[in-house]
């Protein structure tokens, strides 16, 4: 019978290490402990919230209801065509373990996104992404589990509608299901990406001109490594906000002004600026505000120093946004997941 904990403190299981306690907290291993909580959460009338790996929340104050920490894991491969092969992985495997299953096998698609943190149900939510590459590349479908009913969908790529860092489960849908597992396509044969970052550089600098999947994970990782701090030495989230994307117009504006912006394309004919530059450009890189900071290497990144609270990342927060909103006319946006 599901029986969840009581006031069960939620730091330790964000990579940031802030979170205040749950009201109710329970860890789930199959369908069964599933449904048995969605169950308890309409007896009891109790909202559920998902948790992954928390590797892109911030936990703002004490969460009411029921948080139910995802722990069914599995992965499998459900058909092989003569071009690419379905595989599924269930919700609460670990990303970089499902990537890595991936490249044992030879299958291409995901070598880009290798050791991004947690979990593969939340993949979705936010369409992660690296190096020029999405899940929605590879996406075929995926289960999910509408929490109120414990109801069963199918939903397929047009369905998701994912976008930058965003999808249908970040909006109309928020909150609303249960991700139970997700199928990918994943292509037999090569069709790298390489253009994006460092990636070519670094090959080129190992004198590799014909990289295999394990070459490229290999300097992914050398990458990651140097660039982004480690959660388990340096609590974070990765990228606390999004890159911040403009219109033609108004980024004619802003090179007249900043000749030396940095910027790429974008969706729907925007211009992407990285919101880390503009921070950088702010004198937030690397300057504490109490126990946090901007990432001294990678101004996106928000880092707890160590017995920060969810207020000291707000305080900061709040000071970035209203400082790049000064010099630049910006508003920039979250890419983490408040509670
Ligand atoms: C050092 C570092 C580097 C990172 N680099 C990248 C990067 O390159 N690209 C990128 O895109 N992201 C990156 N991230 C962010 C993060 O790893 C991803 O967003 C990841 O998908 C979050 O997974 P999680 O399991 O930790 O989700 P959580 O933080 O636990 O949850 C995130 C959101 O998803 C929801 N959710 C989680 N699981 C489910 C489910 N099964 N069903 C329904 N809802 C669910 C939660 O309710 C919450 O709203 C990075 C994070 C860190 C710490």
């Amino acid at each position: 019978m599901f029986n969840p904990q009581k006031n069960i403190k939620l730091a330790p299981y964000t990579t940031l290490k802030i979170g205040a306690p749950a009201e109710f907290f329970g860890i789930i291993k199959t369908k069964e402990d599933l449904k048995e909580a969605i169950l308890w959460a309409k007896n009891n009338k109790k909202t559920i919230f998902v948790l992954g790996g928390g590797s892109n929340l911030l936990v703002t104050g004490r969460v009411k209801g029921l948080v139910l920490k995802n722990e069914i894991r599995g992965l499998k491969i459900l058909s092989k065509k003569k071009d690419y092969v379905l595989v599924e992985a269930m919700a609460g495997e670990s990303w970089t373990k499902f990537v890595n299953f991936t490249i044992e096998n030879n299958l291409y698609g995901l070598e880009n996104l290798f050791l991004i943190y947690g979990t593969v149900g939340a993949a979705p939510i936010q369409n992660i992404g690296a190096y020029g590459v999405e899940l929605k590349d590879s996406f075929y479908s995926l289960q999910a589990i509408n929490l109120k009913t414990g109801q069963e969908k199918i939903f397929k790529l047009a369905d998701c509608r994912f976008g930058y860092r965003d999808s249908i489960f970040k909006n109309k849908l928020k909150g609303k299901y249960f991700i139970y597992s997700v199928t990918l396509k994943l292509k037999k044969k090569a069709g790298l990406k390489l253009s994006y970052g460092a990636i070519n550089t670094e090959l080129n600098k190992r004198g590799i001109n014909k990289p295999t999947l394990k070459d490229i994970v290999a300097v992914i990782m050398e990458i990651r490594n140097s660039k982004l701090p480690n959660p388990g030495i340096l609590p974070n989230a990765g990228s606390y906000f999004k890159n911040t994307e403009v219109s033609k117009k108004d980024f004619a504006a802003l090179l007249k002004k900043y000749p030396q912006i940095p910027n790429f394309p974008g969706e729907k004919k925007k211009i992407k600026i990285p919101t880390g530059w503009l921070i950088e450009q702010c004198g937030f890189k690397g300057k504490p505000l109490g126990p946090v900071s901007m990432y001294e290497k990678q101004a996106l990144i928000l880092v707890n120093h160590g017995g920060a609270e969810a207020k000291h990342v707000l305080a900061l927060v709040k000071k970035v946004k209203a400082a790049v909103k000064k010099k630049f006319g910006l508003d920039i946006k979250e890419e983490i997941n408040l509670i």
